[in-house]
């Protein structure tokens, strides 16, 4: 897929007001300071499409982008960043729920892991609740760079085995870097597949 357009569209805390076009709409989400930003800009050959925000936690908003005029790329907040107060947290927690129970464009949600990190239990949550709710996921393992092949390879190996603990089949997933732009084409080719079918 080319990326001939990329335009941020709205930021919500409800999604009852959120873009009304029924195009179909793809989700990234992880825990503050994953790459979340990074990897959308990497993916939208953009600079600063997603802001990428000195402070985690910063942008906690539901925020549409429409892109190619064919579907919504949509940036949530991060999760689980300790200095949000816990009164914070649930609002936000309440509003990220009720986007992922009543947005019926959604086709996929990419949730990122930072590629040198074993399982976490906040991620491992986050999944579970999109299982029960029937909401499919991939997962993005992001800042692959940063890790050596055979250690990167060792690592999601090992997180994919954990995964089988829990689930009966993994989902799919795509090893990313957004300095070097892995995965790139891998990603789009996902979001164009889905689109045509
Ligand atoms: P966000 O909070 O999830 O949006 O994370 P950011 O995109 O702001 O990235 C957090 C930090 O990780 C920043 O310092 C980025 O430069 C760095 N980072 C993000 N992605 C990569 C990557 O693929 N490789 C490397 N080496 N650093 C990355």
């Amino acid at each position: 897929m080319k990326i001939r357009s990329a335009d941020f569209v709205m930021s919500n805390s409800n999604v009852t007001k959120a873009p009304q076009e029924r195009m179909p709409e793809y989700a990234f989400i992880g825990r503050s300071n994953v790459g979340k930003s990074s990897l959308i800009n990497m993916l939208m050959e953009r600079k600063d499409l997603a802001k990428i925000s000195g402070k985690p936690g910063k942008t906690q908003l539901i925020n549409h982008f429409k892109i190619n005029d064919e579907w919504f790329l949509v940036d949530l907040p991060g999760y689980g960043y300790a200095k949000v107060s816990k009164k914070k947290r649930t609002i936000f927690q309440f509003f990220i729920e009720n986007y992922f129970k009543e947005r019926e464009q959604l086709v996929c949600t990419f949730v990122l892991i930072d590629s040198r990190h074993d399982p976490q239990k906040i991620d491992l949550e986050f999944m579970k609740f999109l299982g029960e709710n029937q909401i499919p996921f991939c997962i993005a393992f992001t800042k692959a760079d940063k890790l050596g092949s055979s250690k990167l390879n060792k690592q999601i190996t090992s997180y994919k085995k954990k995964l089988l603990n829990t689930w009966e089949t993994l989902p799919k997933s795509f090893i990313t870097s957004s300095s070097t732009g892995l995965g790139r084409e891998e990603f789009l080719d996902f979001i164009d597949g889905v689109n045509e079918d």
